[in-house]
């Protein structure tokens, strides 16, 4: 087959893969204009009693379409899941280490001042900085507008985006930012926070006080409209987000509730050590979380990893906050091994796992194909029933001892 041959199957397949409503309607164009027509006449009416004005509105809209490259995020889904490793090392890249220290140093004065308004430790703000747009390099490019209201029109996870559109509303009547300059990822994360608009209205702050909340320009209000947001989720002033710790080598896993707060002190009883050599905190409590089982490093977690939940409902991602704070305030990386050797289940094999163990009784949450906390939780509870060591670790020989005996 010639090159050009070539060229012309791909751009039919890629015209299909994007628009795939071209085999639909026979003109399109024409009905999708009328449907976006009738969805923001309807908008109208929401968004005029939520205080927008129409040269608000207008100005808006004007000239927007759909965008179809958006729509085609909603479909995609990873294969395979990214072992723990793999996401951690792309999260914390020496580049990326570099230029937070570089940013930090620019501006250590308002990181000051901003741990000191809010109580939050100024490496958790620089971190979730540097996860969220990479320290600013990396805001997105889409019309926020744009992207919430094809979203909204899709009604992508029902009213969600709509809601978001009318609160993006708000925030250009208020006069925060013009709406060409409110960008953000295709999903409505803006700015360098990555704040979706119902957290910018609750949580942005203005803390050069020029009158504008502004998360996309200027660092100084951006920062501190992160550490607002950790303040009033609850975050504990001085305490850590957790640390790595070494298992004493007679560690009774099956009989440790993992998700349960002990205090720190009961914690070095039972023979625990940070992995850095320091001693544990005097204060506080924490829970113990083996993401890979006996298998991998261990950490114990506090309050506050939670709240950099609230970020992210992802362990992987406070994890990787909370790791790259501390890249950035000196300390050493991971001590423990990862078991990059063992093989790792696909997202279906998770899945099944998960179905197997519902089918049986055991409270794995939704059956997502992702191990959080409910999901390890029921492993255990299998694994002790079951007389195995209740480490919570997914393996391929779990999942066949499950398909066994289903
Ligand atoms: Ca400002």
């Amino acid at each position: 087959m010639t090159g050009s041959g070539l060229l012309a199957r791909a751009f039919v397949l890629i015209v299909l893969l994007v628009y795939p409503h071209v085999l639909l309607a026979a003109h399109p164009q024409a009905d999708s204009k009328v449907s976006f027509d009738n969805f923001l006449a309807s908008l109208w009416e929401d968004a005029q009693k939520a205080g927008v004005s129409r040269p608000v509105f207008d100005a808006a809209f004007a000239g927007l379409t759909p965008s179809p490259s958006i729509l085609a995020h909603t479909k995609q889904q990873a294969e395979f899941i990214k072992p723990l490793w793999d996401y951690l090392n792309g999260a914390i890249t020496p580049s990326r280490i570099e230029r937070g220290l570089q940013r930090g140093k620019e501006q250590a004065e308002a990181l000051q001042k901003i741990q000191q308004s809010y109580g939050v430790d100024l490496y958790i703000v620089l971190a979730v900085w540097g996860m969220e747009s990479n320290f600013g390099a990396f805001t997105g490019g889409e019309s926020v507008i744009r992207a919430l209201a094809t979203l909204a029109q899709a009604r992508y996870r029902g009213d969600f985006f709509r809601d978001e559109l009318l609160i993006a509303l708000q925030i250009l009547q208020q006069g925060h930012i013009d709406a060409p300059a409110m960008k953000g990822s295709w999903a409505g994360a803006m700015g360098q926070t990555q704040f979706m608009p119902s957290s910018f209205i609750k949580y942005a702050v203005d803390f050069d006080e020029d009158g504008h909340k502004d998360i996309w320009t200027n660092v100084a209000d951006s920062l501190a409209s992160t550490a607002n947001f950790l303040a009033q989720k609850g975050w504990v002033k001085d305490l850590p987000w957790g640390m790595e710790v070494r298992l004493p080598k007679d560690f009774d896993v099956s009989a440790t509730d993992l998700q349960k707060g002990e205090s720190f002190d009961q914690w070095s009883s039972l023979g625990l050590q940070r992995s850095d050599g320091e001693p544990l905190p005097s204060m506080g409590e924490a829970y113990l979380y083996l993401p890979y089982g006996l298998k991998g490093p261990a950490f114990l977690l506090t309050a506050n990893f939670k709240v950099i939940k609230a970020y992210n409902n992802s362990n992987y991602y406070a994890l990787g906050v909370g790791l790259l704070s501390d890249r950035l305030a000196g300390s050493p990386p991971l001590k423990g091994q990862w078991p990059k050797a063992d093989k790792q289940l696909s997202r279906g094999e998770t899945i099944e796992l998960q179905q197997i163990l519902a089918r049986k009784g055991f409270d794995v949450g939704e059956a997502d194909g992702r191990i959080g906390d409910r999901a390890q939780a029921a492993i255990r509870a299998y694994q002790r029933q079951s007389g195995l060591k209740a480490d919570g670790y997914a393996n391929p020989s779990l999942l066949d001892r499950l398909r066994k005996n289903p």
